[in-house]
Parts: structure tokens; C-alpha cells; sequence
């Protein structure tokens, strides 16, 4: 079993294939799959929560280090390569899959909206939340 896959196989909710999965994030209440891994052509695993947790966290979430993922990093590259973070990169497959469920939660908000329905404290909380992760694909998505 490869590294990836020990890490995925501890997840919720896991789709993809072909080195690019979305999961449910470990290291918080996390209903829509808002976790993005993917396999870099080098060996790299890029880890990502769209809810704002940082690497260090989901990793000990499921009781793994940065060591279970990247075993060999001291050896092969230099100090100064190590203390630059690594620019995550995603399939736009998977930024759309992200996307199109926060805009289904913004689409059910607007729709209740517009028939003068009052929002709970729970629904703009999640309303809240769809709009961070929506902004946040934008800015990966780069456009
Ligand atoms: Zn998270």
C-alpha cells in the first residue's frame, strides 16, 4: 500500500481516482466532502481542507505526521527547498465538485429567500461557510 492510500483508506466519503481524490475532512464537522488530496507527479502528496484546516491538523486528526507522507523529504531536498511551502495544485474536477455543492447550499438559501422565508441562525451559519469555500475555489481555480 502506497502512502496515499494509507491515508485515504482512514477517510470519509472518498471519491476520485487517478492520483485526485475529495474526502470528508477529519479534523473538523465536515458534511460535504471539503478535503482535497492529490498525488503529484513527483510523489508529493498535496493536502488540502476548503473548511480552512491546515495540513498539520487532518493529519493528526487521523493519527499520521507530515513523516507518513513525505518519509524521505530530508534526504531529498536541500534546507532551503524544505522551508518553502508547496504550491498546491488541483484538477479543476475536483474544485467543481467543491463548488457546485456550496452553490447548491447558496441556491436553497436564495430560494427560501425569495419566498420571504427567514433564515435560521444554523443556515447563514452554513451560508457562511459556502461562501469562504466558494471563494476559496475561485482563488485556486485562478480566475
Ligand atoms: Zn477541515
Amino acid at each position: 500500500m502506497s502512502k496515499v492510500e494509507n491515508f485515504i483508506q482512514r477517510l470519509g466519503k472518498v471519491r476520485g481516482r487517478n492520483g485526485s481524490w475529495t474526502a470528508q475532512c477529519p479534523a473538523h464537522e465536515d458534511k460535504s466532502p471539503s478535503l482535497s488530496v492529490r498525488e503529484a507527479e513527483d510523489g508529493r502528496v498535496l493536502v488540502h481542507c476548503f473548511g480552512g484546516c491546515d495540513v498539520h491538523s487532518v493529519l493528526g486528526a487521523v493519527g499520521m505526521d507530515m513523516n507518513d507522507l513525505f518519509p524521505e523529504l530530508d534526504e531529498r531536498l536541500d534546507h532551503n527547498q524544505v522551508s518553502k511551502p508547496l504550491k498546491p495544485a488541483f484538477y479543476a474536477s475536483d474544485l467543481l465538485r467543491i463548488a457546485s455543492f456550496e452553490c447548491l447550499v447558496v441556491m436553497i438559501a436564495a430560494y427560501d429567500m425569495r419566498r420571504g422565508k427567514k433564515l435560521s441562525e444554523e443556515d447563514l451559519n452554513r451560508l457562511e461557510t459556502a461562501q469562504q469555500r466558494i471563494e476559496e475555489v475561485i482563488q485556486y481555480a485562478n480566475v
